[in-house]
């Protein structure tokens, strides 16, 4: 088996205050060093390449500087998804240890930032996310669409533009998943687009492929406006208006994620089988449990998918040379 990707989360804890997620609320355990330190054997024999260190928030982990530097010294390139509200004080210890660095940015102004993540924190974030793109390492930003920012599309791309990223996707909230960011229960519908919104999201979108042509074409923006379309059409299912898009992902079969329990899961929207990496990564991607979750994943079989807000597509030959970074991957 190869596992070109993996996702380890630090911790649980969470010092934003995001609407769509309950780690912050429930959060309480971290990985330690010794946690991922057993999982090195198992990475090396499996070919592992990239690491997205994620969490909760990775930086709360007091340890995380020796856990990104462990996973360095094994020849791990690293990937940090972060909220950034702690990325100013960091980002010159972060650019010393991580390859990229992808920030959650919700808002493009305070107001927005604050009625979707919960604190008043946007332009610190921003002064982050500036910090960190100072230093040369490739950031990127991610977008949560929804109804409180949708209307905020272009602005978006010009706020990338303005804060020196690289590169700013998007993707729509997920309003199905009842396992996905530690919820105890499905968030509020209300959240996902009315039908009022869908015909604005859709002109804005247009506008943005016309007026933006330079930054599709670079990947600038990582995804392709049919892509895009996909978020309007996804918004236009969860109202009973479509079909949803056809989900296509293979992320199970070159990645796993690690929580920091220590249990391991096929990706973060399908829960682990109540597998934990005690005894080794290896052994517990070997658990009958597992691969029968995995079977039941590739055959098309998890109602999961059909709504995957985050599926994951990667052709073999970018998994074979485990290109997962910016600037290296086709896009998700
Ligand atoms: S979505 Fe991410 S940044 Fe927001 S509370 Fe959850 S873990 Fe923290
Ligand atoms: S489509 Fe989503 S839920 Fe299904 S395997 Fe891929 S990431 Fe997991």
């Amino acid at each position: 088996m190869r596992l070109p990707l993996i996702s380890i989360y630090l911790t649980e804890r969470c010092n934003s205050r995001c609407v769509t997620c309950d780690y912050w609320r429930h959060g309480r355990t971290d990985a330690t060093l010794e946690s991922v330190q057993r999982l090195l054997p198992d990475l090396r024999t499996f070919g592992t390449r990239v690491a997205l260190l994620s969490g909760g928030e990775p930086l709360l982990n007091p340890e995380w500087p020796q856990i990104a530097a462990t996973l360095r010294a094994a020849g791990i390139r690293l990937w940090l998804l972060t909220s950034g509200l702690s990325l100013a004080k960091h980002a010159l210890h972060v650019s010393k240890l991580f390859d990229s660095v992808t920030v959650s940015l919700d808002g493009t102004c305070p107001t927005t930032y604050r009625a979707i993540r919960g604190l008043d924190a946007f332009e610190n974030v921003c002064a982050g996310i500036r910090a960190m793109a100072a230093t040369g390492v490739p950031v990127s930003l991610r977008v949560t669409l929804q109804r409180a920012n949708y209307h905020e599309l272009p602005e978006f791309v010009t706020l990338a533009h303005a804060l020196g990223v690289s590169q700013i996707s998007f993707l729509a909230v997920d309003v199905g998943n009842a396992h996905a960011f530690a919820r105890t229960e499905v968030v509020s519908p209300t959240l996902a687009l009315e039908r009022a919104d869908l015909q604005r999201l859709a002109g804005l979108i247009d506008d943005l492929e016309r007026e933006c042509r330079a930054d599709f074409e670079s990947k600038f923006i990582a995804e392709s406006p049919a892509r895009l379309r996909r978020l309007h059409d996804y918004f236009a299912a969860l109202l009973g208006a479509a079909p949803f898009p056809v989900v296509r992902c293979n992320a199970p079969e070159f990645s796993a994620v690690v929580t920091a329990t220590g249990s391991v899961a096929p990706c973060f929207f399908i829960a682990s089988p109540g597998i934990d990496t005690g005894s080794g990564l290896a052994s517990g991607l070997a658990d009958p449990r597992m691969r029968a979750l995995r079977a039941t994943i590739a055959a098309g079989g998890r109602a999961e998918c059909e709504r995957c807000v985050c599926s994951m597509w990667r052709d073999p030959a970018e998994i074979a040379a485990g290109r997962f970074l910016l600037r290296e991957a086709a896009g998700g």
